[in-house]
C-alpha cells in the first residue's frame, strides 16, 4: 500500500525563533492526532531552522524536509547546502524542482537529474514537483508538460530508485493564488502520472508510487481533494504556517 503524506513547505518564511514555535505548536497538536500508519508528516522549514527544529518536534511523527539541494557533493560552490549536509541534520525528505525554483533560480531538468541523484545517494526522498503554467494549460499542453517534466528528470532511474519518488502535482496557476485545481482537475492529472508511470516502471511501482497535490490546498477544500483515487496528500504552502490549519489538513488525510 503506498504511503499518504501531509508536507508543509513553508518556502521562505518565518526567523528561527518563530518557526521553532510553529513546529512546537505542530508537534503538540499532533498528539491529539490519531495518524494512521500509512500517513506520514512532513515539514519543510528554511535551512537555517532545521537543527533547531529538529530538537522539538518527534521525529517519528514529523519528518524532516529540506526545500531544496545542491547538484555537487562537496567543494568550492559557494552558498549551496549538500544534500549529505542536510542528512546529517536529520533530514528525511528534499523538495525539488518546485516551480519558484524553476522560475525564478533557472532549475532545469539537468539540474535535477543532479540534485535527485544527491537525494537518493544520502537516503532521503525526493518529493519532485511538476506542473504546468496557465497558459500551457489553456493551450491544452498540460499533459504534455508533465509528462516531460518528469520523464526528463527521473526516468534514467532504476526501477529500485524510481520507487523511492515522491511526486508533487502543483499546477502553477494554483501556487498561492487561492485557486484550487478542481478534484476532477486533480485527480485527472494524478491518474495520468500514474499510467504513463506504469507503462515505464510497471504496475507494482506505479502503485506504489505517491503523488500528492498541490495549489491552494486549505482545511476547507482538503477532504474532497485528498478523497479522489490517485491523490495521496499535500504539498501545503501557505495553509502550513498557521498549526491548526495544517493540523485541519492533516486530519482531512
Ligand atoms: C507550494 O508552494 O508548494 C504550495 C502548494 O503553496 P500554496 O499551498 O500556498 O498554494
Amino acid at each position: 500500500m503506498r504511503n499518504k503524506i501531509v508536507a508543509g513547505n513553508w518556502k521562505m518564511n518565518t526567523i528561527v525563533r518563530d518557526g521553532v514555535a510553529l513546529a512546537s505548536m505542530i508537534n503538540n497538536e499532533l498528539k491529539e492526532v490519531e495518524l494512521r500508519e500509512d500517513v506520514k508528516v512532513i515539514i519543510a522549514p528554511p535551512f537555517t531552522h532545521l537543527t533547531f527544529v529538529s530538537q522539538v518536534v518527534d521525529n517519528k511523527k514529523i519528518l524532516l524536509a529540506a526545500q531544496n539541494c545542491a547538484t555537487e557533493d562537496a567543494g568550492a560552490y559557494t552558498g549551496e547546502i549538500s544534500a549529505e549536509m542536510l542528512k546529517m541534520l536529520g533530514c528525511n525528505a528534499v523538495i525539488l524542482g518546485h516551480s519558484e525554483r524553476r522560475a525564478y533560480y533557472g532549475e532545469t531538468s539537468e539540474t535535477l537529474i543532479k540534485k535527485t541523484e544527491q537525494v537518493i545517494k544520502n537516503e532521503m526522498t525526493p518529493i519532485f514537483c511538476c506542473g504546468e503554467m496557465l497558459e500551457q494549460r489553456e493551450a491544452g499542453n498540460h499533459f504534455k508538460i508533465v509528462e516531460a517534466q518528469i520523464s526528463e528528470a527521473l526516468f534514467h532511474l532504476s526501477e529500485e530508485d524510481f520507487a523511492k519518488i515522491v511526486i508533487a502535482y502543483e499546477p502553477v496557476w494554483a501556487i498561492g493564488t487561492g485557486v484550487t485545481a478542481s478534484k476532477e482537475q486533480a485527480q485527472e492529472m494524478h491518474a495520468f502520472i500514474r499510467n504513463f508511470v506504469k507503462e515505464k516502471y510497471g504496475d507494482k511501482v506505479a502503485e506504489n508510487l505517491t503523488i500528492l497535490y498541490g495549489g491552494s490546498v486549505k482545511p476547507n477544500n482538503a477532504k474532497e481533494i485528498f478523497a479522489e483515487p490517485d491523490v495521496d496528500g499535500g504539498l501545503i504552502g501557505g495553509a502550513s504556517l498557521k498549526a491548526d490549519s495544517f493540523i485541519d489538513i492533516i486530519k482531512a488525510i
